[in-house]
Protein backbone atom coordinates (compact mmCIF):
# COMPACT_ATOMS: atom_id res chain seq x y z
CA UNK A 1 0.00 0.00 0.00
CA UNK A 2 1.34 3.54 -0.94
CA UNK A 3 4.41 2.64 -1.83
CA UNK A 4 5.96 4.93 -4.26
CA UNK A 5 3.45 7.68 -2.37
CA UNK A 6 5.40 7.05 0.71
CA UNK A 7 9.17 6.82 -1.14
CA UNK A 8 7.93 10.37 -2.19
CA UNK A 9 7.46 11.78 1.25
CA UNK A 10 10.15 9.68 2.83
CA UNK A 11 12.47 12.37 3.20
CA UNK A 12 9.69 14.70 4.83
CA UNK A 13 9.20 11.97 7.36
CA UNK A 14 12.48 11.36 8.57
CA UNK A 15 12.31 15.50 9.91
CA UNK A 16 10.61 15.80 13.17
CA UNK A 17 8.14 18.43 13.29
CA UNK A 18 6.60 20.98 15.65
CA UNK A 19 3.60 23.41 15.60
CA UNK A 20 1.55 25.47 17.49
CA UNK A 21 -1.75 23.19 17.40
CA UNK A 22 -4.00 25.45 19.16
CA UNK A 23 -5.61 28.75 17.88
CA UNK A 24 -2.86 31.55 17.56
CA UNK A 25 -3.09 34.41 19.92
CA UNK A 26 -3.85 34.77 23.71
CA UNK A 27 -5.81 31.72 25.92
CA UNK A 28 -5.39 30.14 28.84
CA UNK A 29 -3.17 27.19 27.97
CA UNK A 30 -1.31 27.09 24.41
CA UNK A 31 -0.83 23.68 22.93
CA UNK A 32 2.46 22.66 20.77
CA UNK A 33 2.86 19.33 19.08
CA UNK A 34 5.96 17.14 18.27
CA UNK A 35 6.14 14.72 15.72
CA UNK A 36 8.62 12.52 14.43
CA UNK A 37 12.04 9.87 15.15
CA UNK A 38 13.89 12.65 16.68
CA UNK A 39 11.04 13.57 18.94
CA UNK A 40 12.63 12.45 22.41
CA UNK A 41 16.26 13.85 21.56
CA UNK A 42 14.58 17.00 20.85
CA UNK A 43 12.76 17.31 24.08
CA UNK A 44 15.52 15.96 26.04
CA UNK A 45 16.89 19.47 24.69
CA UNK A 46 15.10 21.61 25.54
CA UNK A 47 12.85 20.18 28.72
CA UNK A 48 13.73 19.92 32.50
CA UNK A 49 11.31 17.45 34.19
CA UNK A 50 10.40 18.74 37.77
CA UNK A 51 11.72 15.40 39.72
CA UNK A 52 13.38 12.53 38.35
CA UNK A 53 9.74 11.06 38.40
CA UNK A 54 9.29 13.28 35.48
CA UNK A 55 11.98 12.17 33.26
CA UNK A 56 11.26 11.34 29.54
CA UNK A 57 13.84 8.40 29.25
CA UNK A 58 11.56 7.21 32.10
CA UNK A 59 7.92 7.73 30.83
CA UNK A 60 6.00 5.29 29.97
CA UNK A 61 2.96 5.71 27.08
CA UNK A 62 0.54 8.36 27.63
CA UNK A 63 2.27 9.50 30.60
CA UNK A 64 2.03 13.44 31.69
CA UNK A 65 5.59 14.55 32.50
CA UNK A 66 5.96 18.47 34.01
CA UNK A 67 9.03 20.34 34.18
CA UNK A 68 10.17 24.08 32.62
CA UNK A 69 10.77 24.00 28.91
CA UNK A 70 13.89 26.14 28.14
CA UNK A 71 15.60 28.23 25.61
CA UNK A 72 19.18 28.94 25.92
CA UNK A 73 19.10 27.85 29.32
CA UNK A 74 16.82 30.24 30.36
CA UNK A 75 13.25 28.90 31.85
CA UNK A 76 10.61 30.35 29.35
CA UNK A 77 7.49 28.14 31.19
CA UNK A 78 6.23 25.89 33.42
CA UNK A 79 4.78 22.91 30.81
CA UNK A 80 3.36 19.55 30.71
CA UNK A 81 4.39 17.53 28.59
CA UNK A 82 2.02 14.62 27.44
CA UNK A 83 4.23 11.86 26.01
CA UNK A 84 2.92 9.56 23.27
CA UNK A 85 5.32 6.74 22.12
CA UNK A 86 5.20 5.51 18.91
CA UNK A 87 2.94 4.17 16.83
CA UNK A 88 0.04 4.93 19.59
CA UNK A 89 0.20 8.51 18.93
CA UNK A 90 -2.03 10.36 16.33
CA UNK A 91 0.84 10.64 13.49
CA UNK A 92 1.87 6.95 14.34
CA UNK A 93 5.31 8.38 15.67
CA UNK A 94 6.70 9.32 18.78
CA UNK A 95 4.68 12.44 19.66
CA UNK A 96 5.16 15.04 22.48
CA UNK A 97 2.71 17.59 23.13
CA UNK A 98 3.71 20.73 25.16
CA UNK A 99 1.11 22.31 27.30
CA UNK A 100 1.95 25.92 28.08
CA UNK A 101 0.60 29.22 29.15
CA UNK A 102 -1.10 30.77 26.06
CA UNK A 103 0.64 33.73 25.55
CA UNK A 104 2.14 34.09 21.96
CA UNK A 105 5.49 35.87 23.26
CA UNK A 106 5.78 32.62 25.19
CA UNK A 107 4.90 29.84 21.97
CA UNK A 108 6.96 31.79 19.96
CA UNK A 109 9.91 31.30 22.54
CA UNK A 110 9.08 27.42 23.08
CA UNK A 111 9.13 27.01 18.88
CA UNK A 112 12.30 28.86 17.98
CA UNK A 113 13.64 26.53 21.18
CA UNK A 114 12.21 23.26 19.09
CA UNK A 115 13.86 24.75 15.70
CA UNK A 116 16.87 25.23 17.94
CA UNK A 117 17.26 21.63 19.49
CA UNK A 118 16.60 20.23 15.42
CA UNK A 119 12.90 20.32 14.85
CA UNK A 120 11.39 22.14 11.95
CA UNK A 121 7.99 24.04 11.50
CA UNK A 122 5.14 21.84 10.25
CA UNK A 123 3.50 22.34 6.87
CA UNK A 124 -0.38 22.57 6.94
CA UNK A 125 -1.91 19.35 8.17
CA UNK A 126 1.40 17.30 8.06
CA UNK A 127 0.64 15.50 11.55
CA UNK A 128 -2.69 14.40 9.51
CA UNK A 129 -0.64 13.49 6.40
CA UNK A 130 1.81 11.80 8.36
CA UNK A 131 -0.90 9.81 10.26
CA UNK A 132 -2.80 8.66 7.20
CA UNK A 133 0.97 7.56 5.52
CA UNK A 134 1.59 5.80 8.77
CA UNK A 135 -1.99 3.80 8.10
CA UNK A 136 -3.44 5.13 11.42
CA UNK A 137 -6.73 6.57 9.34
CA UNK A 138 -7.60 6.44 5.50
CA UNK A 139 -7.49 9.03 2.91
CA UNK A 140 -11.64 9.66 3.57
CA UNK A 141 -10.97 9.66 7.54
CA UNK A 142 -8.39 12.35 7.26
CA UNK A 143 -10.76 14.69 4.64
CA UNK A 144 -13.10 13.98 7.46
CA UNK A 145 -10.45 15.72 10.08
CA UNK A 146 -10.47 18.66 8.42
CA UNK A 147 -14.14 18.76 7.76
CA UNK A 148 -14.85 18.36 11.43
CA UNK A 149 -12.63 21.26 12.11
CA UNK A 150 -14.11 23.13 9.40
CA UNK A 151 -18.00 22.30 10.81
CA UNK A 152 -20.22 25.12 11.66
CA UNK A 153 -23.14 23.46 13.25
CA UNK A 154 -24.72 20.06 13.87
CA UNK A 155 -25.42 18.83 10.37
CA UNK A 156 -21.34 19.82 9.38
CA UNK A 157 -20.37 17.89 12.66
CA UNK A 158 -22.69 15.02 12.04
CA UNK A 159 -21.60 13.92 8.70
CA UNK A 160 -17.46 14.54 9.48
CA UNK A 161 -17.77 12.52 12.83
CA UNK A 162 -19.59 10.16 10.56
CA UNK A 163 -16.59 9.90 8.42
CA UNK A 164 -14.13 9.97 10.80
CA UNK A 165 -15.02 7.08 12.25
CA UNK A 166 -14.79 5.48 8.74
CA UNK A 167 -18.79 5.50 7.39
CA UNK A 168 -17.74 5.77 3.59
CA UNK A 169 -14.60 4.00 3.75
CA UNK A 170 -15.98 0.96 5.39
CA UNK A 171 -18.70 0.54 2.81
CA UNK A 172 -16.32 0.75 -0.02
CA UNK A 173 -13.64 -1.32 1.88
CA UNK A 174 -15.42 -4.32 2.06
CA UNK A 175 -16.98 -4.02 -1.72
CA UNK A 176 -13.95 -4.11 -2.58
CA UNK A 177 -12.04 -6.44 -0.82
CA UNK A 178 -15.60 -8.86 -2.35
CA UNK A 179 -14.56 -7.41 -5.52
CA UNK A 180 -10.78 -8.31 -4.98
CA UNK A 181 -12.08 -12.06 -4.56
CA UNK A 182 -13.64 -12.06 -7.53
CA UNK A 183 -10.67 -10.89 -9.66
CA UNK A 184 -8.37 -13.53 -8.04
CA UNK A 185 -10.52 -16.19 -8.92
CA UNK A 186 -11.01 -14.85 -12.20
CA UNK A 187 -7.20 -14.52 -13.07
CA UNK A 188 -6.47 -18.16 -11.03
CA UNK A 189 -8.72 -19.27 -14.35
CA UNK A 190 -6.17 -17.73 -16.68
CA UNK A 191 -3.90 -20.15 -15.70
CA UNK A 192 -5.57 -22.92 -16.13
CA UNK A 193 -6.54 -21.67 -19.36
CA UNK A 194 -6.25 -25.14 -21.21
CA UNK A 195 -8.65 -26.53 -19.10
CA UNK A 196 -11.65 -24.44 -19.63
CA UNK A 197 -12.29 -24.42 -15.48
CA UNK A 198 -14.77 -21.68 -13.95
CA UNK A 199 -13.57 -20.74 -10.06
CA UNK A 200 -15.43 -17.45 -10.02
CA UNK A 201 -19.36 -18.25 -10.20
CA UNK A 202 -20.99 -15.66 -13.17
CA UNK A 203 -23.73 -15.54 -11.00
CA UNK A 204 -22.73 -14.60 -7.68
CA UNK A 205 -20.17 -11.93 -9.53
CA UNK A 206 -23.21 -10.50 -11.49
CA UNK A 207 -25.51 -10.06 -8.19
CA UNK A 208 -22.06 -8.77 -6.27
CA UNK A 209 -22.04 -6.18 -9.31
CA UNK A 210 -25.68 -5.04 -9.04
CA UNK A 211 -24.85 -5.06 -4.98
CA UNK A 212 -21.72 -2.47 -5.71
CA UNK A 213 -23.85 -0.56 -8.22
CA UNK A 214 -26.73 -0.17 -5.68
CA UNK A 215 -24.39 1.45 -2.94
CA UNK A 216 -22.53 3.59 -5.02
CA UNK A 217 -25.71 4.95 -6.46
CA UNK A 218 -27.06 5.71 -3.31
CA UNK A 219 -23.55 7.50 -2.02
CA UNK A 220 -23.73 9.19 -4.89
CA UNK A 221 -27.30 10.58 -4.65
CA UNK A 222 -26.59 11.55 -1.03
CA UNK A 223 -23.83 14.16 -2.45
CA UNK A 224 -27.00 16.80 -3.13
CA UNK A 225 -27.67 16.63 0.87
CA UNK A 226 -23.49 16.44 1.48
CA UNK A 227 -23.07 19.23 -1.11
CA UNK A 228 -25.65 21.11 1.10
CA UNK A 229 -24.54 20.34 4.43
CA UNK A 230 -21.06 21.49 3.64
CA UNK A 231 -20.98 24.10 1.35
CA UNK A 232 -24.85 25.45 1.96
CA UNK A 233 -27.93 25.96 -0.58
CA UNK A 234 -27.80 28.58 -2.93
CA UNK A 235 -31.32 29.68 -3.34
CA UNK A 236 -32.19 32.18 -5.96
CA UNK A 237 -35.67 34.64 -5.55
CA UNK A 238 -37.34 35.32 -9.42
CA UNK A 239 -40.03 37.12 -9.59
CA UNK A 240 -41.89 40.56 -11.53
CA UNK A 241 -40.48 43.85 -9.96
CA UNK A 242 -42.91 44.54 -6.82
CA UNK A 243 -43.71 41.28 -6.56
CA UNK A 244 -42.41 41.45 -2.69
CA UNK A 245 -39.08 39.62 -3.62
CA UNK A 246 -37.16 42.11 -1.11
CA UNK A 247 -39.51 42.10 1.44
CA UNK A 248 -39.52 38.11 1.64
CA UNK A 249 -35.80 38.27 1.88
CA UNK A 250 -36.01 40.38 4.45
CA UNK A 251 -37.74 38.77 6.29
CA UNK A 252 -36.95 35.87 6.32
CA UNK A 253 -33.31 37.17 7.34
CA UNK A 254 -34.45 39.06 10.06
CA UNK A 255 -36.28 36.67 11.94
CA UNK A 256 -33.60 34.42 11.77
CA UNK A 257 -31.30 36.80 13.08
CA UNK A 258 -33.73 37.41 15.82
CA UNK A 259 -33.86 34.12 16.23
CA UNK A 260 -30.17 33.81 15.95
CA UNK A 261 -29.54 36.81 18.90
CA UNK A 262 -31.83 35.34 21.30
CA UNK A 263 -30.61 32.51 21.79
CA UNK A 264 -26.58 31.93 21.07
CA UNK A 265 -26.04 35.50 21.92
CA UNK A 266 -24.82 36.34 18.65
CA UNK A 267 -24.70 38.31 15.90
CA UNK A 268 -24.99 37.41 12.62
CA UNK A 269 -24.82 41.60 11.18
CA UNK A 270 -21.11 39.95 8.96
CA UNK A 271 -23.52 37.01 7.30
CA UNK A 272 -25.89 39.01 5.57
CA UNK A 273 -28.01 36.83 2.95
CA UNK A 274 -28.00 33.50 5.01
CA UNK A 275 -29.87 31.60 6.89
CA UNK A 276 -29.13 28.62 8.73
CA UNK A 277 -32.49 25.83 9.20
CA UNK A 278 -31.59 22.56 10.89
CA UNK A 279 -27.95 22.92 10.17
CA UNK A 280 -28.48 23.49 6.37
CA UNK A 281 -26.91 27.22 5.43
CA UNK A 282 -29.40 28.48 2.47
CA UNK A 283 -27.50 31.33 0.72
CA UNK A 284 -29.69 33.79 -0.99
CA UNK A 285 -27.41 34.38 -4.45
CA UNK A 286 -27.03 37.56 -5.81
CA UNK A 287 -29.73 39.11 -4.38
CA UNK A 288 -28.48 42.65 -5.08
CA UNK A 289 -29.59 41.84 -8.10
CA UNK A 290 -33.16 41.27 -6.94
CA UNK A 291 -33.46 44.66 -5.45
CA UNK A 292 -31.90 46.13 -8.75
CA UNK A 293 -34.78 45.13 -10.78
CA UNK A 294 -37.05 47.52 -10.13
CA UNK A 295 -36.38 49.00 -13.67
CA UNK A 296 -35.44 46.18 -15.74
CA UNK A 297 -37.62 44.27 -18.45
CA UNK A 298 -41.06 43.08 -16.43
CA UNK A 299 -40.86 39.44 -17.86
CA UNK A 300 -38.88 37.04 -15.83
CA UNK A 301 -37.34 35.85 -19.15
CA UNK A 302 -34.17 38.34 -18.59
CA UNK A 303 -30.89 37.15 -18.21
CA UNK A 304 -30.04 37.91 -15.21
CA UNK A 305 -32.68 36.24 -13.80
CA UNK A 306 -31.55 32.59 -15.94
CA UNK A 307 -28.40 33.32 -14.64
CA UNK A 308 -29.11 33.32 -11.15
CA UNK A 309 -31.08 30.18 -11.66
CA UNK A 310 -28.59 28.38 -13.44
CA UNK A 311 -25.80 28.71 -10.50
CA UNK A 312 -28.96 27.98 -7.56
CA UNK A 313 -30.25 24.98 -6.62
CA UNK A 314 -33.47 26.27 -4.85
CA UNK A 315 -35.48 28.72 -6.80
CA UNK A 316 -38.47 30.69 -5.51
CA UNK A 317 -40.79 32.05 -8.07
CA UNK A 318 -42.76 34.84 -5.95
CA UNK A 319 -45.93 36.65 -7.91
CA UNK A 320 -48.32 39.42 -6.60
CA UNK A 321 -51.34 37.03 -5.66
CA UNK A 322 -52.97 40.06 -4.96
CA UNK A 323 -52.42 41.40 -8.49
CA UNK A 324 -53.08 38.02 -10.31
CA UNK A 325 -56.41 38.33 -9.47
CA UNK A 326 -56.46 39.96 -12.96
CA UNK A 327 -57.32 37.39 -15.65
CA UNK A 328 -54.64 38.99 -18.18
CA UNK A 329 -52.22 38.23 -14.86
CA UNK A 330 -52.89 34.75 -14.82
CA UNK A 331 -52.29 33.79 -18.31
CA UNK A 332 -48.43 35.69 -18.44
CA UNK A 333 -48.11 34.07 -14.68
CA UNK A 334 -48.97 30.42 -16.27
CA UNK A 335 -46.55 31.06 -19.35
CA UNK A 336 -43.77 32.22 -17.04
CA UNK A 337 -44.27 29.50 -14.73
CA UNK A 338 -44.04 27.07 -17.90
CA UNK A 339 -40.68 29.07 -18.99
CA UNK A 340 -39.40 28.75 -15.52
CA UNK A 341 -39.92 24.86 -15.30
CA UNK A 342 -37.59 24.39 -18.42
CA UNK A 343 -34.61 26.28 -16.81
CA UNK A 344 -35.15 24.44 -13.20
CA UNK A 345 -34.83 20.76 -14.28
CA UNK A 346 -32.79 18.68 -11.57
CA UNK A 347 -33.64 21.59 -9.25
CA UNK A 348 -36.48 22.61 -7.01
CA UNK A 349 -38.61 24.81 -8.00
CA UNK A 350 -41.18 26.58 -5.40
CA UNK A 351 -43.81 29.14 -6.10
CA UNK A 352 -44.76 31.40 -3.97
CA UNK A 353 -47.91 33.86 -3.91
CA UNK A 354 -47.32 36.63 -2.24
CA UNK A 355 -49.35 39.58 -0.48
CA UNK A 356 -52.38 37.40 0.43
CA UNK A 357 -53.31 40.08 2.79
CA UNK A 358 -54.61 42.16 0.27
CA UNK A 359 -56.22 39.13 -0.85
CA UNK A 360 -58.05 38.34 2.73
CA UNK A 361 -58.74 42.18 3.45
CA UNK A 362 -60.92 42.31 -0.45
CA UNK A 363 -62.29 38.97 1.26
CA UNK A 364 -60.82 37.14 -2.31
CA UNK A 365 -60.00 33.98 -2.94
CA UNK A 366 -56.56 33.64 -4.41
CA UNK A 367 -55.57 32.25 -8.33
CA UNK A 368 -54.04 28.99 -8.44
CA UNK A 369 -52.01 27.99 -11.39
CA UNK A 370 -53.20 25.29 -13.24
CA UNK A 371 -51.42 22.17 -12.26
CA UNK A 372 -48.75 24.15 -9.27
CA UNK A 373 -48.36 23.57 -5.98
CA UNK A 374 -48.60 27.35 -4.51
CA UNK A 375 -47.23 28.15 -0.79
CA UNK A 376 -49.04 31.44 0.14
CA UNK A 377 -47.20 34.15 2.18
CA UNK A 378 -47.50 37.48 3.19
CA UNK A 379 -44.24 39.05 3.66
CA UNK A 380 -45.51 41.81 4.94
CA UNK A 381 -47.35 41.46 7.68
CA UNK A 382 -45.46 38.40 8.55
CA UNK A 383 -47.25 35.07 7.06
CA UNK A 384 -46.86 31.76 5.87
CA UNK A 385 -43.17 31.87 6.90
CA UNK A 386 -43.00 28.88 8.73
CA UNK A 387 -44.90 26.84 6.07
CA UNK A 388 -42.02 27.93 3.15
CA UNK A 389 -39.42 27.32 5.85
CA UNK A 390 -40.29 23.90 6.25
CA UNK A 391 -40.74 23.65 2.17
CA UNK A 392 -37.18 24.72 1.81
CA UNK A 393 -35.98 22.08 4.19
CA UNK A 394 -37.68 19.19 2.49
CA UNK A 395 -35.07 18.51 0.19
CA UNK A 396 -32.20 18.33 2.91
CA UNK A 397 -33.69 16.67 5.33
CA UNK A 398 -30.49 14.84 6.36
CA UNK A 399 -31.17 12.83 9.82
CA UNK A 400 -32.95 10.33 8.22
CA UNK A 401 -30.55 9.77 5.45
CA UNK A 402 -27.65 9.61 8.21
CA UNK A 403 -29.07 7.23 9.68
CA UNK A 404 -29.44 5.02 7.06
CA UNK A 405 -25.99 5.46 5.45
CA UNK A 406 -23.01 7.65 4.82
CA UNK A 407 -23.27 10.73 3.37
CA UNK A 408 -20.77 11.68 0.58
CA UNK A 409 -19.75 15.55 0.92
CA UNK A 410 -16.16 15.81 -1.24
CA UNK A 411 -16.30 16.53 -4.98
CA UNK A 412 -12.99 14.20 -5.16
CA UNK A 413 -15.34 11.17 -3.44
CA UNK A 414 -17.98 12.00 -6.17
CA UNK A 415 -15.65 12.18 -8.93
CA UNK A 416 -14.04 8.78 -7.75
CA UNK A 417 -17.72 7.08 -7.29
CA UNK A 418 -18.72 8.04 -10.84
CA UNK A 419 -15.95 6.59 -12.13
CA UNK A 420 -16.67 3.58 -10.19
CA UNK A 421 -20.18 3.24 -10.98
CA UNK A 422 -19.44 3.61 -14.76
CA UNK A 423 -16.61 0.44 -14.55
CA UNK A 424 -18.59 -1.31 -12.65
CA UNK A 425 -21.02 -0.98 -15.41
CA UNK A 426 -18.51 -1.56 -17.75
CA UNK A 427 -17.83 -5.38 -15.88
CA UNK A 428 -21.54 -6.04 -16.29
CA UNK A 429 -21.28 -5.29 -20.02
CA UNK A 430 -18.49 -7.09 -20.21
CA UNK A 431 -20.22 -10.59 -18.50
CA UNK A 432 -23.43 -10.03 -19.99
CA UNK A 433 -21.76 -10.67 -23.55
CA UNK A 434 -19.21 -13.43 -22.23
CA UNK A 435 -16.12 -11.29 -22.43
CA UNK A 436 -13.10 -13.39 -21.67
CA UNK A 437 -11.70 -13.63 -18.12
CA UNK A 438 -8.49 -12.10 -19.04
CA UNK A 439 -10.59 -8.57 -20.23
CA UNK A 440 -12.98 -9.42 -17.27
CA UNK A 441 -10.29 -8.67 -15.27
CA UNK A 442 -8.58 -5.72 -16.49
CA UNK A 443 -12.04 -3.58 -16.26
CA UNK A 444 -12.59 -4.84 -12.47
CA UNK A 445 -9.25 -3.55 -11.79
CA UNK A 446 -9.73 -0.19 -13.15
CA UNK A 447 -12.82 0.15 -10.62
CA UNK A 448 -10.22 -1.19 -7.80
CA UNK A 449 -8.60 1.07 -9.02
CA UNK A 450 -10.81 3.71 -8.86
CA UNK A 451 -13.03 2.93 -5.42
CA UNK A 452 -9.45 2.26 -3.68
CA UNK A 453 -8.38 6.22 -4.71
CA UNK A 454 -11.70 7.35 -1.72
CA UNK A 455 -9.81 5.44 1.03
CA UNK A 456 -6.52 5.73 -0.50
CA UNK A 457 -5.51 2.29 -0.67
CA UNK A 458 -4.15 3.35 -4.04
CA UNK A 459 -1.30 4.81 -5.12
CA UNK A 460 -2.90 8.88 -4.38
CA UNK A 461 -1.28 11.29 -7.10
CA UNK A 462 0.79 13.42 -4.70
CA UNK A 463 -0.76 16.60 -6.48
CA UNK A 464 -3.96 15.03 -4.55
CA UNK A 465 -2.27 14.68 -1.43
CA UNK A 466 -0.98 18.21 -1.47
CA UNK A 467 -4.79 19.87 -2.21
CA UNK A 468 -6.36 17.65 0.23
CA UNK A 469 -3.61 18.49 2.84
CA UNK A 470 -2.53 21.79 2.31
CA UNK A 471 -6.46 23.01 3.18
CA UNK A 472 -5.40 22.10 6.97
CA UNK A 473 -4.26 24.49 9.54
CA UNK A 474 -0.82 24.20 10.62
CA UNK A 475 -0.53 22.48 13.50
CA UNK A 476 -3.23 19.68 12.87
P1 LIG B 1 -39.48 43.43 -5.33
O1 LIG B 1 -39.36 44.42 -6.40
O2 LIG B 1 -40.00 42.14 -5.83
O3 LIG B 1 -38.25 43.27 -4.52
O4 LIG B 1 -40.63 43.97 -4.34
P2 LIG B 1 -40.50 44.72 -2.95
O5 LIG B 1 -40.06 43.81 -1.90
O6 LIG B 1 -39.71 45.96 -3.14
O7 LIG B 1 -42.00 45.05 -2.65
C1 LIG B 1 -42.78 45.86 -3.53
C2 LIG B 1 -43.89 46.50 -2.72
O8 LIG B 1 -44.80 45.54 -2.25
C3 LIG B 1 -43.41 47.24 -1.48
O9 LIG B 1 -44.11 48.44 -1.34
C4 LIG B 1 -43.73 46.28 -0.36
O10 LIG B 1 -43.96 46.96 0.84
C5 LIG B 1 -44.98 45.63 -0.86
N1 LIG B 1 -45.17 44.29 -0.31
C6 LIG B 1 -44.28 43.27 -0.31
N2 LIG B 1 -44.81 42.18 0.26
C7 LIG B 1 -46.08 42.49 0.60
C8 LIG B 1 -47.15 41.77 1.23
O11 LIG B 1 -47.06 40.59 1.58
N3 LIG B 1 -48.31 42.43 1.41
C9 LIG B 1 -48.46 43.73 1.03
N4 LIG B 1 -49.64 44.29 1.27
N5 LIG B 1 -47.49 44.43 0.47
C10 LIG B 1 -46.32 43.84 0.23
Amino acid sequence: MLANTAYLWAMRMEDTICALSTAPGQGAIALIRVSGPQTKAVINKVFRPRSARHELEKARAYQNLVGYLLRDKEIIDEVVVAWYQGPQSYTGEDVAEIACHGSPYVTEQILRSLLAAGARLADPGEYTLRAYINGKMDLSQAEAVADLIAAENQAAHKVAMQQLRGGISAEIRQLREELINFVALIELELDFSEEDVEFADRAALESLLARIEEVLRHLLDSYSTGNAIKNGVPVAIVGAPNAGKSTLLNALLNEEKAIVTEVAGTTRDAIEDEITLDGIRYRFIDTAGIRETEDQVEKIGIQRTFEKIALSDVVLFLFDAYAARLPERQALLAEEIALLRQHTEGKTLLILGNKTDRLEAEGLAPWQPPGEAVVWVSAQPKKGLEALREKLQEKYRWQDLAAQQSIVTSARHVNALEQSLADIQKVKEGLAAGLSGDLLSLDIREALQHLGSIIGEVDVDKDILGAIFGKFCIGK
